[in-house]
Parts: C-alpha cells; sequence; structure tokens
C-alpha cells in the first residue's frame, strides 16, 4: 500500500495504525540513522522477528520498514533507517526529533526460514535492520551486506558477523564480487555449505543472487528466503 488518496491514507491510519512516540533518535553515520519507537499499546504486542511495520510518511505515502530490535516489555521498537536521497520516506525521517507522534501499522509480513540454521545472509543497507533482528536465530550466520563507504563502520558495528562492502557502480555488483571471491570459503571443511540463505534489499540483486546461490550452494528454492524493499524507479514496495 505505498499510496492511497489522501482522505483514504488518513483512515487507513486511524483504523489500523497504534501510535507511537519518538523516544530516541541516534545518527549512526552519514546515512543511517537509528530511531527507537514506543508507546503503551506496543507493549506485551507479540512480535515475530523480521517482521515489517508501515509508517504514513506523507499525505498519500506509506513505506515500510523493519524493526531490528523489539523489547514488548517496554513497548519499544527500533528502527535502521537509510538516508537515499530527495523521497518521501526520507524527508519525513528528516522531520523527526524526541517526541514526534507517529502512527505505525503492523507488525506483519515476515519471512519464511528456519532458525538454528547454518545461513547465508546477502543484502544492502535495507536489509541491516532486518539482518540484526534474524542472526541472533541463526546457529551459524555468515555473508555480506553492500553500503556506502562512508556508512562501512556503521553497517558493522549493527551486524557484527557479517562482511561489509562498498556499493559499487550498480547495486550488487559489490555483493556479486564478494561472492565470487569467498564462496569457497563458505564450504569449510568438514562443514556442510549454508543450510539456508536470507536475501533482502534491491529487487535486481535478489534475482541475480538467488540463482548464483542456489547453483553454489544447490540450495533448494524454500531455502533461499528474500526479501524485496526497492527498485530503480519504484515508489515504496
Ligand atoms: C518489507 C520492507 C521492509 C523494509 N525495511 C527497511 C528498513 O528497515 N530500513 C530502510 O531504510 N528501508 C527499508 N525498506 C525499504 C524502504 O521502504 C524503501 O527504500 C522505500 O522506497 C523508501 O521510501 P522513500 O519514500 O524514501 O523512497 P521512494 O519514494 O519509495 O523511492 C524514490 C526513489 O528512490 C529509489 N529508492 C528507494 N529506496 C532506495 C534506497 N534504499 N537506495 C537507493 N534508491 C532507493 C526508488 O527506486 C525510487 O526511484 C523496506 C521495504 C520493505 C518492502
Amino acid at each position: 500500500m505505498p499510496s492511497l488518496p489522501a482522505p483514504l491514507a488518513a483512515r487507513a491510519e486511524r483504523w489500523f495504525g497504534r501510535p507511537a512516540t519518538v523516544v530516541e533518535i541516534t545518527e549512526l553515520s552519514p546515512g543511517l540513522v537509528r530511531v527507537g519507537f514506543a508507546g503503551p499499546p506496543w507493549r506485551g504486542r507479540s512480535w515475530v522477528r523480521g517482521q515489517e511495520v508501515e509508517f504514513r510518511v506523507g499525505d498519500r505515502e506509506f513505506r515500510h520498514y523493519t524493526p531490528a530490535d523489539v523489547d514488548p516489555d517496554s513497548g519499544r521498537f527500533d528502527v535502521v533507517f537509510v538516508r537515499h536521497g530527495d523521497a518521501p520516506g526520507t524527508a519525513w525521517l528528516a522531520g523527526l526529533g524526541v517526541g514526534s507522534e507517529v502512527g505505525v501499522m503492523g507488525p506483519g509480513g515476515g519471512l519464511r526460514r528456519e532458525p538454528d540454521r547454518r545461513e547465508l545472509f546477502l543484502g544492502d543497507a535495507t536489509a541491516l535492520g532486518l539482518f540484526a533482528a534474524l542472526m541472533p536465530t541463526s546457529r551459524d550466520a555468515s555473508g555480506a551486506v553492500e553500503v556506502p563507504a562512508e556508512d562501512v563502520a556503521a553497517a558493522a558495528a549493527l551486524v557484527p558477523s557479517l562482511a561489509v562492502v562498498v556499493t559499487g557502480a550498480a547495486p550488487g555488483s559489490a555483493l556479486d564480487s564478494w561472492l565470487g571471491v569467498h564462496a569457497d570459503d563458505l564450504v569449510r571443511e568438514n562443514e556442510p555449505p549454508p543450510e539456508q540463505a536470507c536475501l533482502a534489499g534491491h529487487v535486481g540483486t535478489i534475482d541475480l543472487l538467488r540463482r548464483r546461490i542456489r547453483t553454489e550452494f544447490g540450495l533448494p528454492r524454500r531455502a533461499v528466503a528474500t526479501k524485496a524493499h526497492w527498485s530503480e524507479g519504484r515508489r515504496g514496495l
């Protein structure tokens, strides 16, 4: 639901949204900001790691984001936002301050995957929150994220088990190169190859890497979970 006529958008937010207050904003790097939201309706809510929420970011616009961390006891959840240019989501983010009141829809969606597996994660900066949420449930997490050079240190702190590579000329090219160099390392002696993979972020990159890792590691389709976050020329997914 990226866009609705303004009266319908307001009604959808009223009917399906729950209020939350911005309780903390942390500038992680030039391109990444972590925002903590909290509010009584979020206390005690059941939440599955990897589920997303939706914010109304303009009169007509809604955008999806993924909590990186959730504390049902206090009713707080944190989202890692990517600033990527002049767009409704980024403009809305710039207008948030501690104390801002927002309406949040969800949580919903999520990924079909098994916990406690040897798991490969590949994605871009928009996947940092998702991977941070999921990795604690993997038995052995490996993989890489690609982010702009200015965001490398912040990304590495969010997903310490993963490699962080600098985004290349085209989305996905840095991840593709990383896989070319490291695929053999992922099949360690006396250990099975990754049993499961999670690909998230840019749509074209997911398509490219899904084919490659299925062939490389012999993974069946159901063992590769994917989450499309954005695509060139598409506004909100
Ligand atoms: C389920 C789900 C979970 C998501 N979780 C997160 C999350 O936790 N954190 C996060 O930051 N994003 C997340 N995203 C991605 C985010 O919703 C999109 O990036 C969204 O397009 C941002 O809205 P916008 O208004 O800023 O840009 P839009 O108005 O949607 O897009 C404007 C233009 O910018 C391009 N664009 C959009 N995103 C990017 C990008 N990241 N880099 C470069 N170009 C881009 C579009 O292709 C379009 O051409 C998630 C998306 C989905 C579907």
